[in-house]
């Protein structure tokens, strides 16, 4: 094909411009550079190897592991006149035998295979008499444990990268935690990738935070600041509690309804259809709802209780301002959740699962206790940093308390380094407040220059700082193993008091959440 890819976009798929990182993630693959995209559902990652496939020769492979969202994608691309097929256990052997015969005879664009159908001997073998324009490997967080959708066949795809160390691969996926991250990063062989985050931030999106105390009035009377009969989705996490929130709005006289798994799936479609027709306000649901809505005008999302991780609290306020105008998403956040959150992941049989929902339940409570800006830590969480403060979030609209906190901050810092960057949040706490106990005897950490260094400060007003700490960037914390605090170079500069460093006074009460597991 001759034409350049701004003229493909438009001829092929009727669209006139890119979006934001798309044209530069096309022009490397069409170079034969790798690519790593993590962009939300809906952000336009397919476009990012359709149009590669079509100015490079050869088939371009892509991988997916939903049979049907192929077949969806492969009738998309024929209907715009792109030669394209799939490939998988779905097809009569015939229809797969032409399949092939049309790979062979370079007779395709595209091809979407199965990841075990394309990890097979026999067809690896193929593909070695066939020009590969390109691998993409689509949902990709498959292929780690820290995602919610590990599938053993993808590990297999770590190969494609020594196989073919020719063809240029571009893994995507939405889900960007930092681990799956990390991990697919690793097993997929993108080392050197570009990685590009985008399209995370929802300017649109008013997050706010407020401690939980007594949350049906709270409900209500943030409904009845708004303008009557806007609609919302209003998230609990029981169904028991779901029916209880709905009954009383009803009392109230809001139109609502409840929407859980446990519902008739006559009464469930009932439920969203008259929501997408404005003839309900408000849907009280656990997470089951959502999957199928697209109504643009949600004004407002409310998060009755705590969500489990920041993924899931992300993709449930997304559903708020598609239209791009206003919206707001209220947290009410009350510590007896967290004890709750944490009571549902300690009944799972699997360790490692568990460890790991309990890192992602404790960055999720790091976000309801920020002081700092709201977006800002869930664009940090995301990998897609902002370096301002956004404006429009509960702490920038009324900003905490501030004070100088230079020497707590040192104090923190150094401590974390003389424990060896190697321990959690905790006994980083029993170190600074020269806490007796036995662990730190047997570690020898109570003869460290550092300890009892911060008795005359709280253990909750030392959550705080260390928290902030984290979300400014001076500390990491590395999830992937205990929660461990890691100094980072911005730390550097603040130890040798080249910088002062103001923090927020925390608001309410902070609790002691971060009980992760010590090592
Ligand atoms: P994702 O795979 O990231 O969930 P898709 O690739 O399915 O997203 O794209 C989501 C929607 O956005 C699709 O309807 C797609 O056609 C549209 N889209 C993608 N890129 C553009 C663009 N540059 N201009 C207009 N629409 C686009
Ligand atoms: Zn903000």
């Amino acid at each position: 094909m001759e034409a350049n890819p701004q003229q493909t976009l438009l001829k092929v798929f009727g669209y006139k411009s890119f979006r934001q990182p798309q044209q530069e993630i096309v022009e490397g693959l069409i170079r034969g550079e790798d690519a790593f995209v993590i962009m939300p559902t809906g952000g336009g990652k397919s476009l990012c190897y359709q149009i590669p496939a079509l100015h490079r020769p050869g088939v371009a492979i892509v991988v997916s592991p939903l049979i049907s969202l192929m077949k969806d994608q492969v009738d998309a691309l024929q209907a715009n006149g792109v030669k394209a097929a799939f490939y998988n256990s779905s097809l009569s052997e015939a229809k797969a035998r032409q399949v092939l015969a049309q790979m062979h005879d370079d007779a395709l664009d595209l091809l979407y295979v199965a990841p075990e159908r394309l990890m097979s001997e026999p067809f690896l073998e193929r593909l070695e008499d066939v020009k590969v324009a390109l691998f993409a490997i689509d949902e990709a967080h498959c292929v780690s444990q820290w995602g919610h959708d590990f599938r053993p066949e993808y590990v297999q795809l770590g190969r494609l990268r020594q196989l073919f160390p020719q063809v240029p691969l571009i893994a995507l996926t939405a889900t960007a935690d930092p681990q799956t991250r990390n991990d697919i990063i690793e097993r997929l062989g993108l080392g050197t990738a570009a990685c590009y985050v985008a399209g995370f931030d929802r300017p649109n999106i008013r997050y706010l935070v407020t401690e939980k105390h007594k949350p049906f009035d709270q409900l209500r009377s943030f409904l009845s600041s708004r303008q009557p009969g806007e609609p919302g989705i209003v998230y609990a996490l029981s169904r028991k509690r779901v029916e209880e929130v709905a009954a009383r709005l009803v009392q109230s006289g809001v139109a609502a309804a409840p929407y859980h798994a446990g519902l008739p799936e006559r009464e469930r479609s009932r439920v969203q259809e008259a929501f997408q027709r404005d003839e309900l306000q408000v849907v009280v649901a656990t997470v089951a709802f959502g999957m199928g809505i697209d109504k643009s005008n949600i004004r407002f999302v409310v998060h009755y209780d705590l969500p489990k991780n920041i993924e899931s609290y992300y993709q449930e306020t997304g559903r708020a301002g598609r239209d791009g105008l206003p919206a707001e998403a209220l947290l009410l956040f009350g510590y007896g959740d967290i004890a709750v959150a944490r009571g549902l992941i300690e009944n799972g049989t699997n360790a490692e699962q568990k460890r790991i929902e309990l890192h992602k339940l404790n960055a999720m409570v790091g976000f309801a206790e920020a002081v700092t800006c709201r977006r800002r830590v869930l664009l940090g969480y995301f990998g897609a940093a902002l370096n301002h403060d956004c404006g429009n979030c509960d702490v920038c609209i009324d900003p905490p308390q501030r004070y100088d906190a230079t020497v707590e901050a040192q104090k923190a810092l150094s401590c974390v380094f003389r424990v060896g960057q190697r321990f959690g949040m905790g006994h980083v706490i029993d170190v600074l407040r020269g806490a007796g106990n036995q662990r730190i005897q047997s570690l020898g950490h109570d003869r460290l220059s550092t300890y009892g260094i911060g008795k005359d400060i709280s253990v909750d007003m030392w959550g705080s700082i260390i928290r902030q700490l984290v979300h400014l960037g001076y500390l990491e914390q590395d999830l992937a193993s205990y929660s461990v605090l890691k100094l980072t170079p911005a730390a550097r500069v603040l130890l040798r008091g080249e910088e002062r460093l103001v923090l927020a006074r925390p608001r309410h009460k902070t609790a002691s959440a971060q009980k992760a597991p010590r090592n």
